[in-house]
C-alpha cells in the first residue's frame, strides 16, 4: 500500500519545477537562520538544495546568535514588506533570549511558509507533506478510523484536522492517555500517526487489534542506543510502516515547496486556466 517515499519526492520534485517553469517570474524562499546549531545547519542546507532542484531561488540570510529580538523582529518586518521575497522561514530552535512564538507570530501570512501562525494561508508542512503522500500512495481516507499520537500545534493538532477535512474518523492520543484508553483507541485503526518524539510509542502488541490494512506513519525523530536515528516506532513488524531517517523529513521538506509556489501564486494571483 506505501509507496517509495524517495521515489515520490522524485516525483513531486518533477511536477513542481514543470508547474515553477510556467510561472511569470522564478518564486524566492528567503531563509533566516540565527546561530550555527548543528542540526540547522543540515536543515538549511537541505532546504536550499530543495529549492535549486525545482527552480526555485534560496535566498540565505544568517545573523550572530547575540542578534537582538527587537533586531531580528525588524528584520522580519522588512522581509514582510519586500516585494522581492514569496516567502520565508525563521529556521527553529533560535537562541533562549528570543521568543519563538513572537517571531512565528509576527511573520505575514501571506509569507508565512511554515505554516505555523494562527491565520497562515498554508497547513504545517509535516502533516501537509502526510496528506500529499498518502494521497500519492492512494490511501482512501473516507471514513477511515485515523489515531494521531500527540497533539502538537506542529505535527499532531494540525494532522488531526487535515484528516478530518478527508473524512477521516479521529481519535487523538497524548501523554495523559492511559493504556486501556490508548487500546481502545487503537482498536479498528486503518491509520495511525506517531509523533511523540519518544522511542517505542508503540510496540507490536498495541497493534493486535488494528484493522489488517492499517499502516503507520512514523514522524518522530530520536536517536538509539547506537547513536542512529530512528522514529518513535522503530521495533513495530506487524504492520506496514514509513521508515525513519528517509520518511517524513522528506515528505515535510517536499511540503515546503508546495507551500512556496502556493503563497507565490496568492500573491501574484496567478490564473489556474
Ligand atoms: P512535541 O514534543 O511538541 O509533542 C509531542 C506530543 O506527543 C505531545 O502532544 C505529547 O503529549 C505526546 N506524547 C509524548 N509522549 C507520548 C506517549 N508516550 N504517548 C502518547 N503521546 C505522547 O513534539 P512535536 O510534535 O514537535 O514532534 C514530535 C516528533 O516528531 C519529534 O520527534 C520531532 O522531532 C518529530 N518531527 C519530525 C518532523 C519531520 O519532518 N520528520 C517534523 C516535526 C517533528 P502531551 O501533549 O500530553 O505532552
Amino acid at each position: 500500500m506505501l509507496k517509495n517515499i524517495k521515489e515520490y519526492v522524485i516525483d513531486r520534485k518533477a511536477e513542481l519545477r514543470e508547474e515553477i517553469k510556467h510561472l511569470p517570474s522564478t518564486p524566492v524562499l528567503a531563509i533566516v537562520q540565527v546561530g550555527n546549531v548543528e542540526a540547522s545547519n543540515r536543515y538549511v542546507k537541505n532546504k536550499i538544495k530543495d529549492c535549486e532542484e525545482v527552480g526555485i531561488i534560496p535566498k540565505f540570510i544568517h545573523f550572530e546568535e547575540t542578534i537582538s529580538e527587537y533586531d531580528l523582529l525588524l528584520k522580519i518586518s522588512q522581509l514582510n514588506k519586500d516585494p522581492s521575497i514569496h516567502g520565508f522561514i525563521v529556521q527553529m530552535p533560535l537562541p533562549k533570549h528570543i521568543r519563538e512564538a513572537k517571531i512565528m507570530e509576527a511573520i505575514t501570512p501571506l509569507k508565512d511558509v511554515d505554516g505555523f501562525s494562527r491565520s497562515a494561508k498554508v497547513n504545517p508542512g509535516t502533516p501537509q507533506g502526510i496528506i500529499d503522500y498518502l494521497s500519492y500512495c492512494e490511501f482512501d481516507f473516507t471514513d477511515k478510523n485515523a489515531v494521531i499520537i500527540g497533539r502538537s500545534r506542529i505535527v499532531g493538532a494540525p494532522m488531526a484536522r487535515l484528516l478530518l477535512n478527508q473524512n477521516c474518523n479521529i481519535r487523538t492520543i497524548h501523554s495523559k492517555t492511559s493504556p486501556k484508553n490508548k487500546r481502545i483507541a487503537l482498536y479498528g485503526a486503518d491509520l495511525i500517526i506517531s509523533a511523540t518524539g519518544h522511542r517505542n510509542t508503540l510496540v507490536d502488541d498495541d497493534c493486535i487489534f488494528v484493522n489488517p490494512e492499517c499502516i503507520l506513519v512514523d514522524v518522530g525523530i530520536n536517536i538509539n542506543e547506537e547513536g542512529k536515528l530512528c522514529g518513535d516506532c522503530e521495533n513495530i513488524t506487524a504492520i506496514e510502516k514509513t521508515p525513519v531517517p528517509g520518511g517524513c523529513g522528506l515528505l515535510t521538506r517536499t511540503a515546503l515547496l508546495t507551500s512556496l509556489v502556493t503563497l507565490y501564486k496568492l500573491q501574484n494571483t496567478v490564473n489556474e486556466n
